[in-house]
């Protein structure tokens, strides 16, 4: 096929086979957050490019260049959103639902685009669940987005596969005390950096904790550390968050060099990270961002969230395998019917099923076909039961009921009986 007609590298198409995980997955999120008491919230994918540099900040490998950024017909910088937060502020500032201390907590999903690398569990278009809570500033809060997607994590099977890694970037005052440490003792041994590093070191400091490069890292490890530098407020609000994870027999652990890459955090940040997916191992990340409504033009206004990556955590499931039987299967019966006159009649019969069992997964045969055909149709839709329906059982006002899977004999039921025979073999759940 010529290129031009193939999907973008690094963007995938999510097919039929792969969507019931997908819906599954979505589907246990979403009653999660709903018993929490968040809401959902929906933006638009597309944003000012200035948003982004605005809040993400200038210097993070998000904006230097994994945007995707292009003029629009009237000649304005937009940009395909590479994150969620920053429109979500955004939208909450645009129609003032922060406003005056009022409490939001929210979540939103949907595709995120970055200009990075493809490789597995790393993709130009991925999605992303994310939630933000505004004008909440205690541990209590932070400590209830850790345990909530704990509670996920046991719902999903997927428990013992992921950790916690947990730190404070303190508040901003603290972080910039931390950075002219960590600077001067970086900069008395400039040589010793990669490349990276150094140009970070004039821009971005704090990222050279999380740099790759092992002779880096050594260097690291006589560095100042964040911790003796926070502000008794972080400190406090750490501690109180540390007390939480384990009064609920949370398991985490302090990294220091934990930093995330937005510029905007403080405080709390945390990562969720498994080691079963090779380089690609943090399916949710988050943290507080005291300043960024501010910085973005509000009034201040504390916010705490976090963002997981969809598939990651569906491929987490796959290599657990802890795919539920029950999305295997997308049809409980279908119904084969010969000639004419038998699929008037099953047409009819169906519907009348349909009101009566809103649950049914019913496939009607679509294009006729002969006995064989059909029923080959039937066994390949995985369904369960067959219902036939020939000229026959038509005078006798019946269908023939076949089990597909070996569980019994094939017997007539009467039209009227089948709904509840129905419901007894299929519909339990
Ligand atoms: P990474 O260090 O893996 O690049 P990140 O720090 O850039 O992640 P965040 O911006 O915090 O990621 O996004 C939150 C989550 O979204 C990540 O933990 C990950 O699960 C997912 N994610 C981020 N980028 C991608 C991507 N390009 N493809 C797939 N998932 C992604
Ligand atoms: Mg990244």
């Amino acid at each position: 096929m010529s290129k031009s007609l193939q999907a973008i590298r690094g963007m995938n198409d999510i097919l039929p086979e792969q969507t019931p995980l997908w819906r599954y997955f979505e589907g246990t999120v979403a009653g999660l957050l709903d018993n929490y008491g968040y809401r959902q919230i929906r933006m638009p994918i597309v944003e000012f490019t200035e948003l982004f540099k605005r809040s993400i900040g200038e210097v993070t490998d998000i904006v230097e260049k994994e945007m995707y950024t292009f003029a629009d017909r009237n000649g304005d910088s937009l940009t395909l959103r590479p994150e969620g937060t920053a429109a979500c502020v955004r939208a909450v500032l645009e129609h003032g639902i922060t406003g005056g201390g009022q409490v939001q907590k929210l979540w939103y999903i949907g595709p995120m685009f970055r200009h990075e690398r493809p490789q597995k569990g790393r993709y130009r278009q991925f999605h992303q669940i994310g939630v933000e809570v505004f004008n909440l500033d205690g541990p209590d809060i932070d400590a209830e987005l850790i345990v909530l997607t704990w509670r996920l994590w046991g719902q999903l099977g997927i428990r013992d596969a992921v950790k916690l890694e947990l730190n404070s970037l303190g508040s901003s005052e603290a972080r910039g005390r931390y950075r002219d440490a960590l600077v001067e003792f970086l900069s008395a041994r400039l040589d010793l950096l990669d490349e990276d590093s150094q140009r970070r070191l004039k821009t971005n400091p704090l990222r050279i904790l999380d740099s790759k490069s092992p002779d880096t890292q050594a260097l690291l490890a006589d560095a100042p550390k964040m911790a003796d530098y926070l502000d008794e407020e972080s400190r406090v609000h750490f501690e109180g968050l540390k007390a939480r994870l384990d009064a609920a027999g949370i398991p985490y652990v302090i990294n220091p060099k934990l930093v995330r890459g937005l510029d905007y955090y403080s405080k709390t940040v945390f990562e969720w990270i498994t080691d079963k997916l090779g380089a690609q191992g943090t399916v949710c990340a988050g943290g507080r961002y005291d300043g960024l409504v501010e910085q973005m033009g509000g009034k201040p206004t504390t916010g705490v969230g976090f963002a997981m990556g969809i598939e990651r955590l569906i491929l987490l499931l796959e290599t657990l395998e802890q795919i539920p039987e029950s999305i295997a299967r997308q049809i409980d019966v279908y119904l084969c019917a010969f000639g004419e006159q038998a699929e008037l009649a099953g047409l009819a019969l169906t519907e009348r099923l349909r009101d009566q069992l809103p649950g049914l997964r019913l496939q009607v045969n679509a294009g006729a076909g002969s006995f064989k055909s059909q029923f080959k149709k039937a066994d390949k839709s995985g369904a369960l039961y067959a219902l036939i329906l020939g000229d026959d059982e038509l005078a006798q006002q019946v269908v023939g009921f076949k089990p597909l899977r070996g569980q019994g004999e094939q017997q007539n039921i009467a039209f009227d009986a089948l709904a509840e025979h129905l419901a007894a073999c299929v519909v339990q759940g």
